[in-house]
C-alpha cells in the first residue's frame, strides 16, 4: 500500500458492559481503507458491523485501539470535532432512513448543510439538484410519510451527499426495500464510487457485497477474511475524486451569516415541533399565560385603583390641614368638645404658612321646592372654602366674606341637589328660593360634581357658617377648621406648628389634625404593599408554569431522541441541539407571554364594557417585564432538558425506538 490509507483501523477493540463483566462486539480488528475505495463489509447478523460502522462514521469511539482519519488520530477529539468530521466527511446512509418526518425531502436534504453553515439559497439549490440527481425532482415538497421505502433511501442519501460526503457509510441501506429499489441504491452507490467517493457499505448479504471492489467479512466481531472483488464492474474515474462539495468553513461575515442561519433553523424546528402537537403546547403556555395575564391585569388594576384614589385626594384639595375636636375620629367626646371656635380660625389665618382658612360646621335637613322634599347636608363654611377644597361652579357665584357677618340667606348647591329639586333641566336654579328647613334661601350657585369621597348621592349645600350656626345650630363651635396650606411651606412643617399654636391656645391638645399628603403617602405605601404580594403571586405562578414548561421540554427532548441522533449523525454540534430546544423553550414562553397580555387587556375591556369603575392602567414596564419574564423562564426551565439533549450519545440516541 504505497498510498497513504483514508482510514485507519489498528487493534480496535469495543467492549459494552454486560452485568458486571463486558463483552467485547469488536475485537482486533486492523483495517485499512484508500480515498476512493468501495467496500463492503460483510457479517452475519449481530456480528458487529454496525458497531463498526458507527465506529468508522466517529458516532462512537473505540474502547481500546487506534482509529485515525487521514492520518489523524480520532482519540483526542471533542464532541464538537467529532462532529465537524462527520459533517465534513462522512454521509450516513441508514437501513431506515432516519428521515424527520415533520420535514419535507428538501428539509430534510438540506439539514447537514445548515451546520455547515451554507447560506440559504445556495443551500436550497443545491438539495434540490441532487434531489433531481436521485429522481426526485417531483417530490421535493413531499414528507417522508408521503414517500415509497425507495424515495425515502434515495432522500437519505441526497442528505448524505450534501456536504460533499468523501466517505459515504450505508448501513444495510437495502434492508427495509424491495429488490427494485434495492437495485437502484445500490446502483447509486456504484455510481458515486465511481465519481470518487469512498463508499463503505455495510450488509449481511453476499448478494449486495458482491457489488463492492473489496469485501470484508466480519465474524463475532473479528475480520475474517479481506479481499478484493474482481466481480464488481470498473467504472471508476480517479479523476472526480472527492465529490465536490461545499465545505469551505465560513469565516468573519459568513460565520455571523451562517450563525443566524442556525437560529433561523432552530426557530423553524421550534415552530415545527410546536404546531406537531398543538393542543400539547397550548395546555403547557397555559400556566404561562395565565401567570402573565392575572400579573398584568393585577397590576393594571392596582394602578388604575391608585391614581383613582390619589385623583379623589387631590379633590380635596392640596396641602390642606383640617383641624377636628377630639382625640381622633369616633372619639366620642368630640361633639361636646366645644373648644374649637371662630376665633381659633381667625388667629389661623393670621399664621403666615396659612394660605386660607375656613371654618366649616355641618347639619342635616330637609330641602324644600314647591312639592320637591329631599333631606341634605348643610355645610355653614367661609368664603375661602371653595377654594381651599378646589371646588369649581358649574353655574352662578360663590358667596363673600360679607355674607357671613350679615348671616346672608344665600345658599351654594351641588350638583346632585340641583337635579333633585330642578328636576327640568330648562329650569336654572339660580335666583330660586329654596326652603332649607324652615330658612328660605335663594339659590346663588351650583357646584361641579366632585369625584372625592361622599360624592355618591347624597345631596348637599352651602351655607354662611354663621347662617348655619345661628339659625340651624344655636352653638358657635365649629365642626373643623380648614386651613390651606401656603405653596411655599412643607406641610408637615406646617402641621407640627399649627398643632403647638392651637394647643398652645387651648392649654390642651383636645383636637386632631388630618394632613391630605399623609392620607396620600399612607394610600401610596398601601399599594406599594400590594404590589409587592402580587409580584410575589406573580413568581409563584410562573414558577409554575416554567415548572410546566420544562416536564413538556423533558417530554420533547425524549421523544425526538432519535432525531437528535439523526442530526448529531449529519454534524450537528451540542450547541446545535441545545439552541434547538432552548429555542423551543423560549418560543412556547414568549408566545405564552404574548397572549399573556392579550388577555391582560381584553380583561380591562370587558370590565370596561360593562361599565365597571374598575380602570386598568396598563404600564409599558410591566408589559416589557413580561415578555423578559417569559423569556427568562423559557432559558431556565427549558435549560435542563435542553442540555440533556445535547449530551446525549449519538449512537444511543440513533438505536432508540
Ligand atoms: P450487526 O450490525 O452486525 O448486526 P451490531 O454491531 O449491531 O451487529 O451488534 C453487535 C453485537 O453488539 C450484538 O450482539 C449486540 O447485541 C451488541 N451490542 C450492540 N450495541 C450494544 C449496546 N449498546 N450495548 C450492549 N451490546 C450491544
Ligand atoms: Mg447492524
Amino acid at each position: 500500500m504505497a498510498e497513504e490509507a483514508l482510514i485507519s483501523l489498528s487493534g480496535v477493540r469495543r467492549e459494552y458492559p454486560a452485568g458486571d463483566a463486558t463483552v467485547a462486539v469488536l475485537a482486533d480488528v486492523d483495517l485499512d481503507i484508500r480515498a476512493g475505495e468501495f467496500v463492503a463489509i460483510m457479517g452475519a447478523s449481530g456480528s458487529g458491523k454496525s458497531t463498526l460502522m458507527n465506529i468508522l462514521g466517529c458516532l462512537d469511539r473505540p474502547t481500546a485501539g487506534d482509529y485515525r482519519f487521514e492520518g489523524r488520530s480520532t482519540a483526542d477529539l471533542d464532541p464538537d470535532e467529532l462532529a465537524e468530521l462527520r459533517r465534513e466527511h462522512f454521509g450516513f446512509i441508514f437501513q431506515r432512513y432516519h428521515l424527520l418526518s415533520e420535514l419535507s425531502a428538501l428539509g430534510n436534504t438540506e439539514i447537514p448543510a445548515i451546520y455547515a453553515g451554507v447560506a440559504g439559497a445556495d443551500r436550497r439549490e443545491r438539495a434540490q439538484a441532487i434531489l433531481t440527481r436521485l429522481g426526485l425532482a417531483d417530490r421535493l415538497g413531499h414528507r417522508p410519510g408521503q414517500l415509497s421505502g425507495g424515495q425515502q433511501q434515495r432522500v437519505s442519501i441526497a442528505r448524505a451527499l450534501m456536504n460533499g460526503a468523501d466517505v459515504v457509510l450505508a448501513d444495510e441501506p437495502t434492508g427495509a426495500l424491495d429488490r427494485r429499489s434495492g437495485e437502484e441504491v445500490l446502483k447509486i452507490l456504484a455510481e458515486l464510487n465511481a465519481e470518487g467517493h469512498t463508499v463503505i457499505l455495510v450488509t449481511h448479504d453476499a448478494e449486495v457485497a458482491r457489488r463492492a471492489r473489496r469485501i470484508v467479512v466480519i465474524s463475532d466481531g473479528r475480520i475474517v477474511s479481506d479481499q478484493p472483488n474482481e466481480v464488481a464492474p470498473l467504472e471508476r474515474s480517479p479523476a472526480a475524486a472527492h465529490g465536490a462539495g461545499p465545505r469551505t468553513a465560513p469565516s468573519g461575515l459568513g460565520a455571523l451569516r451562517a450563525l443566524v442561519a442556525r437560529f433561523e433553523e432552530s426557530f423553524h424546528m421550534a415552530v415545527v415541533a410546536m404546531l406537531a402537537h398543538r393542543l400539547r403546547t397550548f395546555l403547557t403556555m397555559l400556566g404561562i399565560i395565565i401567570g402573565i395575564a392575572s400579573v398584568v391585569a393585577m397590576v393594571a388594576l392596582g394602578e388604575g385603583s391608585r391614581q383613582k384614589v390619589l385623583s379623589n385626594i387631590s379633590s380635596l384639595g392640596t396641602n390642606t390641614l383640617e383641624i377636628f375636636p377630639g382625640k381622633d375620629f369616633g372619639d366620642i367626646r368630640s361633639t361636646r368638645i366645644k373648644t374649637l371656635v371662630l376665633a381659633d380660625a381667625e388667629a389661623l389665618a393670621r399664621e403666615t404658612y396659612a394660605a386660607g382658612v375656613t371654618p366649616t360646621v355641618s347639619t342635616s335637613t330637609t330641602l324644600r321646592l314647591g312639592s320637591i322634599e329631599a333631606s341634605a347636608q348643610i355645610n355653614g363654611v367661609g368664603p375661602d372654602y371653595f377654594q381651599v377644597k378646589a371646588t369649581k361652579l358649574k353655574t352662578g357665584r360663590f358667596f363673600d366674606a360679607e355674607a357671613a357677618r350679615t348671616m346672608s340667606q344665600e345658599v351654594v348647591i351641588d350638583e346632585n341637589t340641583a337635579k333633585t329639586l330642578f328636576p327640568d333641566p330648562s329650569v336654572s336654579p339660580i335666583g330660586a328660593v329654596i326652603l332649607v328647613g324652615k330658612v328660605p334661601c335663594t339659590v346663588i350657585g351650583v357646584t361641579q360634581k366632585q369625584q372625592g369621597f361622599g360624592s355618591s348621592g347624597t345631596l348637599s349645600v352651602f351655607l354662611a357658617y354663621t347662617t348655619v350656626q345661628v339659625r340651624f345650630l344655636g352653638d358657635t363651635s365649629l365642626r373643623s377648621i380648614l386651613l390651606r396650606v401656603a405653596d411655599t411651606v412643607d406641610t408637615s412643617l406646617a402641621e407640627e406648628v399649627a398643632t403647638a399654636f392651637l394647643t398652645r391656645r387651648h392649654g390642651t391638645k383636645d383636637f386632631f389634625v388630618l394632613n391630605t399628603d399623609d392620607i396620600r403617602q399612607t394610600i401610596t405605601s398601601t399599594t406599594s404593599t400590594l404590589t409587592l404580594l402580587i409580584a410575589a403571586i406573580a413568581v409563584i405562578s410562573l414558577v409554575v408554569g416554567g415548572i410546566g414548561v420544562m416536564n413538556i421540554m423533558l417530554v420533547s427532548v425524549s421523544e425526538r431522541v432519535k432525531e437528535i441522533g439523526v442530526r448529531m449523525a449529519v454534524g450537528a454540534r451540542r450547541s446545535d441541539i441545545l439552541r434547538q430546544f432552548l429555542t423551543e423553550a423560549v418560543l412556547v414562553c414568549l408566545v405564552g407571554g404574548v397572549l399573556g397580555v392579550a388577555g391582560a387587556f381584553a380583561a380591562g375591556f370587558v370590565f370596561a364594557a360593562f361599565g365597571s369603575t374598575y380602570v386598568f392602567v396598563y404600564s409599558t414596564t410591566t408589559i416589557l417585564a413580561a415578555f423578559a419574564c417569559s423569556t427568562l423562564i423559557g432559558v431556565v426551565f427549558g435549560w435542563l432538558p435542553a442540555h440533556g439533549a445535547a449530551l446525549l450519545d449519538p449512537v444511543a440516541a440513533l438505536a432508540r425506538d
